[in-house]
């Protein structure tokens, strides 16, 4: 059975002082279901103290929004996966829309991040997503296709399993513009197809495929309720205590 995610990406908001009150905010409150995992990705600065907090959680874990593809050396302001093991994070976050567009991140570096996260054990949450013009244009099916494959299809079968996809339209992001929950069903069971063909029954079935743009408490408990959508990834709903726990109550 895959799980359900809620993850909350902060991106760069919150100052120390308030991303721990958020955090503390958010523990005192929440109730896991057991099939439910919940992903807190602060910045790469306080990393290890939520990762501290969350600790005797059941079901609660911590997530960096991004890393290098170097290893070590000298890459001024890059944070590579092991300082990010080093700081007790399970997950990363990887191929985010913004940083390949404001980063020029390509399908081949991604790769390489993925691969690196993946060796030093850290589970990764892989984002794919097109651009309105691509989806006006119906390039965008073709489009997640070339994402995924050419950043994860030279993972094998034990590597692709601690992999977690997101599948976040570009212009739901930020936009208050949500995919209605038949456009994403129809992505995420496009993308569990190319798992099934790629990998195998056991892997399409079992990979939790999450919706990310504009989602909220008001939107969330229909994306969750679509077959192939186990969850979200947020990134504006979830710099509130209570509209990220509505969300992940949303199941
Ligand atoms: C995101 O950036 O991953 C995201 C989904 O943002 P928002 O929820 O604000 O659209």
């Amino acid at each position: 059975m895959r799980k359900n995610i809620v993850a909350a990406n902060w991106k760069m908001n919150l100052d120390r002082v308030q991303a721990i009150s958020l955090v503390d905010e958010i523990i005192s409150n929440i109730s896991i279901k057991p099939s439910t995992q919940v992903i807190l990705a602060p910045s790469y600065l306080y990393l290890y103290k939520v990762s501290k907090k969350c600790n005797d959680i059941e079901n609660i874990f911590v997530a960096a929004q991004n890393c290098s593809s170097e290893d070590n050396g000298a890459f001024t302001g890059e944070v590579s996966v092991n300082m990010i093991k080093s700081c007790n994070a399970d997950y990363v976050i990887i191929g985010h829309s913004e940083r390949r567009d404001k980063f020029n991140e390509s399908n081949n570096e991604l790769e390489i991040k993925v691969k690196k996260a993946l060796d030093t054990g850290l589970k990764v949450i892989f984002c794919c997503g097109e651009s309105l013009e691509q989806r006006n244009q119906e390039v965008h099916f073709k489009w997640i296709e070339n994402q995924i494959s050419e950043s994860l299809f030279t993972l094998s079968k034990k590597q692709i399993r601690n992999v977690v996809i997101a599948y976040e339209p570009i212009w739901a992001i930020g936009t208050g513009v949500t995919a209605t929950a038949k456009q994403a069903q129809e992505m995420h069971f496009f993308i569990r197809e190319i798992l099934l063909a790629r990998y195998d029954k056991d892997i399409s079935d079992n990979i939790s495929i999450l919706y990310g743009g504009s989602c909220n408490p008001t939107n969330a408990r229909e994306l969750f309720s679509q077959q192939d959508i186990d969850g979200g990834l947020v990134g504006g709903a979830s710099l509130s205590a209570d509209n990220f726990l509505a969300i992940t109550n949303s199941f």
